[in-house]
């Protein structure tokens, strides 16, 4: 399935037309924020958290977004070119624009979502900790730091998991320089200790709040679990009874070993997947 791509105002044109301004402050500075939604049966999934969360993130670069009805617009003339049958991952971007001023540019693109990321759905990941260099709090007293926004910057988050391939890993779990387990470079951190589901809280920590993440703990009850909030130290995950990372691509994999230390497997894995709705 080749890629879709959607210009706002415009709608759907050849995923290679050229629609970028060599001056784009998304690509100078990466100045801009998307967002990356599940497509499946050519629907995207959780679309109003995400639009929330895109708000949120551009308050945050103090940056104008396009109304709202324009995104769904958007997202919808893209999903619609969208064969249901393949699973599909839709980015709503929006940059500042161009650099001497302009409107802010928002296209929409789907690409498959890979064989690789479904597959660690089934067979979870070796993820290894590596410092993000910030005590875990720090973000909430500097905004300018953009916790919890999700910016076009995203270089470090890629060279973070190719130090992680490098490693022989699929994924890495960042922490903070005061040793407390924060989020992986794409995903959120979910745990399960005696029934009760947890992640990182993101409103002290600044980390991304994750849209897969806080639908699974909202509907914790339906699998006999209660939900919660806290910080972790990554050696107190080796004892959970079970350790996943969430995100709208890849749904739930399964944390298969930390730092080299096989975890033990959860029986809830199968059953959290489907509450996710993911196949
Ligand atoms: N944390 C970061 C840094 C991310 O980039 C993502 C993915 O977008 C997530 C967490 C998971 O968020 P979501 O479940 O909304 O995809």
């Amino acid at each position: 399935m080749a890629r879709v791509l959607a210009l706002l105002g415009v709608g759907v044109v050849p995923a290679d037309t050229p629609i970028l301004r060599a001056d784009d402050l998304g690509v100078l500075r990466g100045d801009g924020v998307f967002e990356t939604i599940h497509v499946r049966d050519g629907e995207p999934w959780g679309l109003e958290p995400h639009l929330d969360r895109m708000a949120r993130s551009a308050e945050r670069l103090s940056m104008p977004l396009p109304p709202r009805a324009d995104l769904v617009e958007l997202a919808g003339q893209a999903c619609a070119a969208w064969s249901p049958e393949v699973e599909g991952g839709l980015r709503i971007v929006c940059t500042r624009g161009p650099e001497d001023g302009g409107p802010v540019t928002a296209y929409a693109t789907i690409a498959p979502v890979a064989a690789a990321t479904i597959a660690a759905r089934h067979n979870g990941v070796a993820v290894i900790t590596a410092t993000l260099g910030v005590p875990a709090e720090v973000r909430t007293e500097a905004p300018w730091l953009l916790g919890g926004a999700k910016t076009l910057s995203y270089a470090i988050n890629m060279a973070s998991l190719r130090w992680a391939a490098g490693q022989g890993a699929d994924d890495v779990l960042w922490v903070s320089v005061d040793g407390y387990a924060l989020e992986a470079p794409t995903s959120t951190l979910v745990w399960l200790v005696d029934g009760v589901l947890y992640t990182v809280p993101a409103a002290t920590t600044g980390i991304l709040a994750g849209t897969t993440a806080a639908y699974l703990l909202e509907h914790a009850g339906e699998l006999g679990m209660r939900a919660d909030e806290r910080l972790i130290r990554p050696a107190e995950l080796h004892d959970a009874d079970g350790v996943w990372l969430t995100s709208s691509s890849r749904g739930l994999a399964e944390v298969r070993t930390l730092d080299g230390v096989t975890l033990d497997p959860s029986p809830e894995t199968t059953r959290m997947r489907k509450l996710l709705g993911y196949s």
